[in-house]
This record gives structure tokens, sequence and C-alpha cells, in this order.
């Protein structure tokens, strides 16, 4: 596509920096049959790749958890992840994502060589589709499915198996298209969406659900430090949904969009009718956020507005 910030990528693939064209994973591969693999991504702000190590730390985690041995040291991932980094970010022209993907590879039933494959790839970051969400705030809807609990899945590994948030992501757009799932935990609680943590803040303190049940975010780390830095009380809790709906403010957190403000909850207004998007603490973080990454993380999208009305919003699942 002419207009695809991203053509021309490179990605990491066996033993090289390639055209993407080139990375040609079996449709026998563990992860294509059984989700059998996992991945971390992380962002670049102004080109630097942010938190790589906190991100390897949680893909070296993931690994663990499912039993697949990297094929790489870590050292050796680190700075691959850094090389496709710059490569990418320079075609793009923009920031970017940056994944690492291993998988358990084709086993030898299948006639594969049973070895883990690894791919570090690119995207450009889609400022366009949530460039409204930084204007608006986010419309989050709670799913009536819940997260897979802990004792099943934990969501706390990053692995390729989504579609238990997917599918509440698409129970959420026939709701409402462009809003984002929110799935409540086994109790009926407030876990996490398909690739974001979420905040609630009453009172002045800020809350979010417990590890057990989510996805330990790198931005959750970062904003729960920032808002600790900040003078604010910080608890991880479980939050049920009349705490959620009667919350000053929500706001949620993932690599791409860092902090980004919900407007509502089910259709229901956030802090009230004509309450601010974002909220002040939300606004305080999202400055505390710009501060610590060098550049102003809201006037990155706002930037990108005009594209937007063109841009489909899609749940994300990063
Ligand atoms: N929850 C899930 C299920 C995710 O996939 C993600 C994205 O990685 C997040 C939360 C947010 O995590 P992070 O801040 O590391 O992007």
């Amino acid at each position: 596509m002419a207009n695809d910030p991203g053509a021309g990528r490179v990605a990491w693939f066996q033993g090289a920096i390639r055209p993407e064209s080139e990375v040609l994973i079996s449709f026998r591969d563990g992860a294509a049959v059984h989700a059998d693999g996992v991945y971390d991504t992380e962002r670049t702000f102004n080109g630097r790749v942010f938190r790589l190590d906190e991100h390897l730390d949680r893909l070296w985690r993931s690994l663990a958890y499912v039993g697949i041995e990297a094929p790489v040291s870590r050292a050796e991932l680190a700075e691959i992840s850094l090389e496709v980094a710059a490569r990418n970010h320079e075609i793009c022209g923009r920031d970017i994502w940056v994944t690492q993907r291993i998988s358990s590879g084709v086993p030898h039933d299948y006639g594969g060589d049973g070895r883990p494959s690894l791919i570090v790839e690119s995207l450009p970051l889609p400022f366009e589709s949530r460039a409204p969400f930084f204007r608006d705030g986010i419309r989050l809807i709670t799913p009536p499915l819940r997260r897979v609990p802990p004792w099943a899945l934990s969501p706390q590994a990053k692995t390729v198996n989504y579609l238990n948030p997917l599918l509440g992501g698409r129970h959420a757009a026939r709701m409402d298209a462009g809003a984002w799932p929110i799935l409540l935990d086994e109790h009926g609680n407030l876990s996490e969406g398909g690739g974001a943590n979420v905040f609630a803040v009453r009172g002045g303190v800020v809350m979010t659900p417990r590890a057990e049940f989510v996805l330990p975010g790198i931005t959750r780390g970062v904003v729960m430090e920032l808002a600790a830095g900040l003078g604010l009380t910080v608890e991880e809790r479980d939050i049920g949904l009349y705490e959620a709906l009667t919350a000053d403010e929500l706001f949620i957190t993932a690599t791409s969009v860092c902090v980004c403000p919900v407007v509502s909850l089910n259709g229901r207004r956030i802090g009230g009718d004509g309450a601010a998007v974002p909220g002040p603490v939300t606004h305080r973080l999202q400055g505390a956020f710009s501060e610590l990454v060098g550049l102003d993380i809201v006037a990155q999208y706002l930037d990108h507005l005009d594209a937007a009305a063109g841009a489909a919003a899609r749940a994300p699942f990063v």
C-alpha cells in the first residue's frame, strides 16, 4: 500500500534480519496449531525502545510458564530487538511497536525438528485510529464472558492464546463499535482488556486489579511508580463494578497508548455528567509519563486526529 507507513519493514528470522516477506512460519508451527507460543511487545519513543529489560524479563517468565526454551540468549535477543527497532523506525518514519515471538515450532510427529521458532518484528503505532481516545476518552464494556481464571491459564503469562479477550472484544464491538472490552474476573471484579490494564481513581486513591488476575503490564508498573512519585496512594486490589461505575476517573494503560482516559463504562459516564476527560489525576499521570519518556504522549496521538476519521478503531490485542 502506497500510504502504509510500515511498507518495506524488516524482521529477524532464522538467524538474519530480512524483509518481512521472507518470514515464513510453517502452518504446523505450535503457535498456529495450538496457540503454543509467547510474545512480548514494547514500543519506541522518538525511536528509543522503552523498558526493553522489563519486557524481556516478562518474556522469559512467559517462556518458563509454558515450557518453551528460547532459541537465543537474552543478551542476543536484546541486541537483535534493538537492531530491528532501529531499522524499522527509520523505515516507518514514526514510533513503532517491537515484538518478540517465540513458539514451540513444528513437533517431530508433524514432521518438524521440534525446535522453537523466533521472530522479532515491528509495526508502526496506530496513532490515527487511537487519536480520538485522547480527545474523547475510551468507552469500555464488560462482556458477559469472564477472563480465564489463573488456575486454568495464568493471565500473567503473555501467550499468543488471545481467544478469551478477543471474544470479549467482539462482544463489546457488537454493543458499541469502537468500544474496548474490560473482562471481569471469575469473581466479578474488573480484570483487563485484550491489550490493556485498567485503573480506577476514587478520592485521590489510584487502584488497579491485583496482578494475580491480569497481565502485569509494564505500563501498569510504570504508572504505579509515577503515581507514588506524585504522592498518590496506589492500591492493587479487587475493583467491583460498583466501585468502577462510581469512580471519579477510570483510565487504561498499555504499551501503545501509555495512559488513556476512559469516558464511560457500559454506557455510564465516569465521574458523572460533564466530568472532564481526562480527569485531573489521569491528566497528571499523562504529564508525568510524558516527562519520563521525553515526548508529549497526548500530543503525539492528537497530531493524528485529522487522519483519524478514515482509520477504523479496532479493539487492541497487543
Ligand atoms: N493486558 C493484556 C492482556 C495485554 O496483552 C497487555 C499488552 O501487552 C496489557 C495488559 C498491557 O501491558 P503492557 O503495559 O505491558 O503493554
